[in-house]
């Protein structure tokens, strides 16, 4: 026989408990486990006043924040609303039943306000962090670092050039938020001259090209990963360009060097990480293995001797030609840091092999960089099996790139600027180590993800 349901919304009082409502295998409740927001009020007190109208709870804004990073629900409207009518949400921000949800504005007065004054965000991420390390998934082996490229909140149409974003009226766009910011941290030479497109909704983000595609404004998030566990330990927001992420890495190894006193063994990353400068940094400075291809261009295409072929005599500081021949230098750096070693012109003239060293030249050049030292140290590394095995674990930040924006879809920024953008990915980073330790800490069966529709 066919069932009718009953029309049973007319009952007005229920006697209900929120905790039997979220299902036991739930992934919030895995997260909630080991997410403690204690600390929170105290570091936030100094940036509220002791009078007037109490506020919104912060611990609840941050609450829902996570629930929003952790599933992907990116906009903040439809985050309030998910939290209203989502039973483990509300029983994840310590919502009851009838609790009004906060208004989805008073999200962005504070993420601008308070939160970013108080760096209320790095102080999430941290505390999770030190969770994660509490719980034994920091061992702090081996780090790996790598940088991925995240759409700005900036359409290609509404930009200029770097000249005439420094020189031309655009009273409107300089009295927004992010470009206010922008121009509070301009250098004084006028970095913005420089730049081929700037944007007028989000001048920090870099105009930049992915391979086959069209260019776009974007930032970069900078993860530095313990590789044995995938958790990551430090975030880092720069425009998109190669040098701004060698100076991240550095300051994001030193910040958790100064705030955990932890510093890895070795440090795994693509060949971007390989100019002499940085390897020089990690093995002289540092004391850190590089597991880092050495940026080298010194390989000859064309059929003559590569500087390989010429060895270097560390005892007389020359190299050996092939022929037999000594190659000297003054010692004096160019402006690039490379000292140069010379051939004699003579010995060159009456070497049968001059048509393959420098057959258009009179004599034989071979630049070696000032820091040649370290990068033979991750010249020799490269050849040993724990380097073959690192070159794997390097893919677990892949991984975590890939999921940040195919599951969390934090592939375009919501927030402008780079404190915008900063934010962004420290919450991102706070959630995907919450979801690593929910998933891989609490034994039970696969969590019920519930996610919105
Ligand atoms: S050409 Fe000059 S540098 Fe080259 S192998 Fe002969 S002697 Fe050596």
């Amino acid at each position: 026989m066919m069932g009718q349901q009953g029309s049973g919304q007319e009952r007005l009082f229920y006697s209900l408990n929120l905790d039997d409502h979220v299902p036991r295998n739930h992934l919030l409740r895995g997260i909630d486990r080991f997410l403690d927001l204690s600390e929170l009020r105290r570091h936030l007190a100094p940036f509220y006043s002791h009078t007037g109208r109490p506020s919104i709870d912060p611990e609840l804004m941050i609450r829902i924040l996570i629930v929003g990073y952790c599933f992907g629900i990116r906009s903040e409207r439809r985050l309030c609303e998910e939290v209203h009518l989502n039973l483990a949400y509300r029983w994840f921000c310590r919502l009851g039943l009838e609790d009004v949800v906060p208004d989805h504005s008073t999200f962005s007065k504070n993420r601008h306000g308070r939160f970013r004054e108080s760096d209320a965000f790095r102080h999430v991420f941290e505390m999770v962090l030190q969770r994660c390390m509490a719980e034994g998934l920091v061992g702090g082996e081996g780090f790996a670092v790598d940088a991925s490229v995240v759409k700005a909140d900036a359409s290609r149409g509404h930009s200029v050039s770097g000249a005439e974003f420094a020189y031309g009226e655009f009273e409107h766009e300089r009295s927004t938020r992010a470009v206010r910011e922008y121009l509070q941290g301009l250098d004084e030479d006028g970095e913005a001259n420089l730049r081929k497109s700037v944007s007028l909704t989000d001048p920090a983000a870099s105009w930049t090209c992915a391979p086959g595609g069209p260019a776009f404004f974007a930032y970069s998030t900078n993860y530095l990963i313990d590789v044995h566990s995938g958790i990551v330990v430090d975030v880092e927001a720069t425009a998109a360009h190669r040098t701004q992420e060698l100076d991240a890495a550095k300051k994001m190894i030193e910040r958790v060097e100064q705030r955990f006193e932890v510093r890895p063994k070795q440090l795994i990353g693509d060949m971007a990480y390989g100019a002499a400068p940085m390897l020089d940094w990690l093995v002289q400075e540092k004391q850190i293995e590089p597991h880092i291809p050495v940026w080298d261009k010194a390989e000859r295409q064309d059929g003559t001797f590569s500087r390989s072929e010429f060895h270097f005599d560390a005892e007389h500081n020359r190299y050996a030609c092939p022929g037999g021949k000594h190659l000297h230098t003054t010692g004096n750096p160019t402006i690039e840091g490379t000292i140069l070693y010379r051939s004699r012109n003579l010995e060159c003239a009456s070497c049968p092999m001059k048509p393959r060293c420098c057959p258009n030249t009179p004599q034989r050049k071979i630049p070696r960089s000032v820091h040649e030292a370290s990068r033979d140290v991750a010249r020799a590394l490269a050849n040993t099996e724990a380097y073959r095995a690192s070159r794997k674990k390097r893919k677990k930040v892949e991984m975590l790139f890939a999921h940040l924006k195919r599951i969390l879809k934090l592939d375009r920024l919501r927030l402008r600027g780079r404190s915008g953008a900063q934010d962004e990915f420290l919450l991102a980073a706070t959630a995907q180590n919450l979801r690593r330790m929910a998933k891989w800490l609490v034994p039970r069966a696969p969590y019920v993800e519930l996610l919105p529709t």
